[in-house]
Parts: C-alpha cells; structure tokens; sequence
C-alpha cells in the first residue's frame, strides 16, 4: 500500500501536520517518530507562550493531548527511527532504521533541530532547571535574577541583549576575547550596562539544589577559577539541524538546502523537489517556537493534500 502522506518526525510540526492531512482527507497517513511524540518542548518544565494556553503547564502537558487528537482522524503513529527518505519517479520511499521501507505519494519532514550542548559538568543533569538553550522560552523566569550566556556567535550575543532587558544582570561567557557575532551586534553588547563580559573563559560545572542552578564555575586562560552566582545557564554554542533523513546515498541532499542545513522552502513548505514538505525547527530562517512549527505543520499539510489530490486525480 502507497501511503497518501508520510510525516517525519512527531513534534509540533508533525503532530499537526498529522491533524490537518487526516482531517483535510487524506487516506493512510503514517507519523515515523522515533520516540514518544511531543518534540524537544517536552524537555521544558514550563511553557507560558502558547497562546490560549494559561496557567503554568509543562512543555510534556501541553504536547499531551495532541496525538490523541490526530489518531481520531485516523493518524497512524509508527515509532521508528527514519534512516533515509528518496524519491524515485512519483513515490517517496521512507527507509526505517529495522531495514523495511514504507512508500508514499508526499512527504512532509519535521526532524526538528537539536541546540548543541557546551559538554560542561552539570550541563545535561541541570538541563530544564536553570539550563536552558531558549530565552525566549526561558529568559522571563529570570526577571530581576543574574544569568550567565555561554557562547560568542550572533545567537548568544542578542539572546543576551534580550536577556538584559528581563534579569538585573547578564554575564557573557565567551572562550575567546573576540567574537564571531556581527560587529555592530558587539558594539550593542558593550554599550549595555548590565552585561559583564567574560572572556577567555570556559564553564567547568553548574551546581544547583532541588530547585534548580545556583551557580556556575569558570575557568580562565590563566587558570583561574571564578564562582558566579547566576541562577539561569543560557547555552548558545550553535544549532544541530536534524536533516539527516535528507542525504542520499551518494552524500547529496534529496533537496535544496542551505549553508546552515536547514531546509530551502517557500511560503508554503514547499522544498524544490515536488511532493516533498519540510515544516518547524529544519526549514530556513525558523523561528524555532512551538506555535511557529505547528503553523508551519499546518501550512505544509494543506500543501501535501492539494499535491496528492492533483497527482491521483488529474
Ligand atoms: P521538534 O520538536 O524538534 O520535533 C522533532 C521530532 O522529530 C522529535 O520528536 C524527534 O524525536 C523526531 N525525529 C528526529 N529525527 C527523526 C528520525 N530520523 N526519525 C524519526 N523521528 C525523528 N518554544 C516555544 O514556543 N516556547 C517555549 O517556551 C519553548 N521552550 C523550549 C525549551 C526547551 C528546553 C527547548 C529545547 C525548546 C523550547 N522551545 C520553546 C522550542 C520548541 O520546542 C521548538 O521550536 C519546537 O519543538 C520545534 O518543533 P518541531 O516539530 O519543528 O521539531
Ligand atoms: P555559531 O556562530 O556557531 O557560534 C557558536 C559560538 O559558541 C561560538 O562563539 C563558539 O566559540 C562558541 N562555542 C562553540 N562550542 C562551544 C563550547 N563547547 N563551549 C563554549 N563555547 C562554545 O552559532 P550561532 O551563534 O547559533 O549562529 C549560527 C549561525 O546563525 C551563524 O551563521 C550566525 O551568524 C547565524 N545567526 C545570524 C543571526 C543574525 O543574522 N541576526 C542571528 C543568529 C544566528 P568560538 O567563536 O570560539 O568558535
């Protein structure tokens, strides 16, 4: 059986994906997700900006109820890992890492993104209790509070800057005393009061308690060690695109994609190869926020049902 639409990855993105392909009449659609569907949102103890969504819930209670709102159009869930997707003529086929291969007339990838992490003692335990890699998510739960920023690119420099404006106090670890950011970025970063600079300067270990992170130690190129007292750990040292379901055998990319490996779409999630969707974190210029995947899960469902519906009946 050729499947009507194959969705790649269970997190926001997928799991509406998964609502508006069944419910807009698609037939047979399959979400391949590796693990349990929620998406990395299930990592953050506390989401307060989806909207209509009030009160203090969790990233794991939000993403609850939202496969059981697309099983009851008839999504199918399959929790496996997806090696690769390739296309040969109109069919999609969908490579499953037990070695057995689903096919499909589209294709809609939502692997999502993966925010490196520094590799700093503490770093994973402390993960979601004071570690976090989204201040947007993150930075107002420190309003008033000392933070600390790890990294020197364009991501954590105006992270801090946004995080200054919330926490009394932003110290910016960076392990070089020049930056990668753009310069006009580093003048901003310098003319802000209430960031103190720490440069040629590693993290060797978050501590914390029951409640989360007290601090965090540092150690410079001299050798010594400085003990900051920043209740939030903001990790920005680069983003991991999960587009690996998109190399071929020969080491290409199935479509187009760009110098950051995130996925080239349009408007409508198209990717350059017809049939085929990318939706959240993976596709380019994401703005890497739970409603912005679903929208995007959404935008690329509507597209998957208009293309299956001309390539059967027309
Ligand atoms: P993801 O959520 O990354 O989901 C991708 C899914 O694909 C995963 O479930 C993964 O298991 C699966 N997958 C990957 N590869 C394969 C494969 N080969 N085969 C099968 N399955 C695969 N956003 C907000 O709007 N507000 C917040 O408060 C907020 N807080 C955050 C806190 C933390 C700690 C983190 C890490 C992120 C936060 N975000 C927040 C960002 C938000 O989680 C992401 O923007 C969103 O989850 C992206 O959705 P997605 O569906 O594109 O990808
Ligand atoms: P990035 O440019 O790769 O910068 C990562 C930073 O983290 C670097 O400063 C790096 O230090 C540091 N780092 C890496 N590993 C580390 C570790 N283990 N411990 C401590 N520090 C570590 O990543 P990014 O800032 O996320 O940016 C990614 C891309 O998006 C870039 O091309 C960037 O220009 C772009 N971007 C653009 C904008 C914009 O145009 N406004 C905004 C955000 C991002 P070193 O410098 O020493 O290597």
């Amino acid at each position: 059986m050729i499947l009507d639409c194959a969705i790649i990855g269970g997190g926001p993105a997928g799991l509406t994906a998964g609502l508006y392909t069944t419910r807009g009449g698609l037939q047979n659609v399959v979400m391949f997700e590796k693990g349990m569907p929620g998406g990395q949102i299930t990592q953050s103890s506390e989401i307060e900006n989806y909207p209509g969504v009030t009160g203090e819930i969790s990233g794991m209670d939000l993403m609850i109820p939202w496969p059981a709102q697309c099983q009851k159009f008839g999504l199918k869930h399959e929790m496996v890992e997806v090696k690769r997707v390739s296309k040969d003529g109109d069919i999609f086929k969908i490579h499953k890492e037990d070695g057995t291969t689903a096919e499909a007339y589209s294709v809609i990838v939502c692997t999502g993104s993966s925010p490196r992490r520094a590799g700093f003692a503490g770093e994973d335990e402390l993960f979601g209790r004071g570690v976090s890699t989204c201040a947007t998510c993150d930075g107002f739960f420190y309003k008033g509070k000392e933070v600390a920023v790890i990294g020197g690119g364009d991501t954590a420099l105006e992270e801090a800057l946004y995080l200054a404006k919330i926490c009394s106090k932003v110290y910016l670890i960076h392990r070089r005393d020049s930056f990668r950011s753009a310069p006009n970025t580093v003048e901003r970063i310098k003319r802000t009061q209430n960031i103190e600079l720490v440069l040629n300067s590693t993290p060797q270990e978050v501590y914390g308690d029951a409640m989360g992170v007290t601090g965090l130690l540092v150690k410079n190129t001299d050798g010594e060690t400085r003990d900051i007292k920043a209740l939030g750990v903001f990790v920005f040292v680069g983003n991991d695109i999960n587009n690996q379901t998109l190399i071929q055998e020969n080491g290409s990319f199935l479509c187009e994609m760009n110098k950051a490996g995130e996925v080239v779409v349009d408007i409508n999630m198209k990717t350059s190869v017809k049939g085929l969707f990318a939706a959240g974190d993976m596709r380019l210029n994401a703005p890497k926020q739970v409603v912005c995947a679903a929208g995007d899960g959404a935008v690329a469902a509507l597209g998957a049902i208009s293309y299956v519906d001309e390539l059967l009946n027309h």
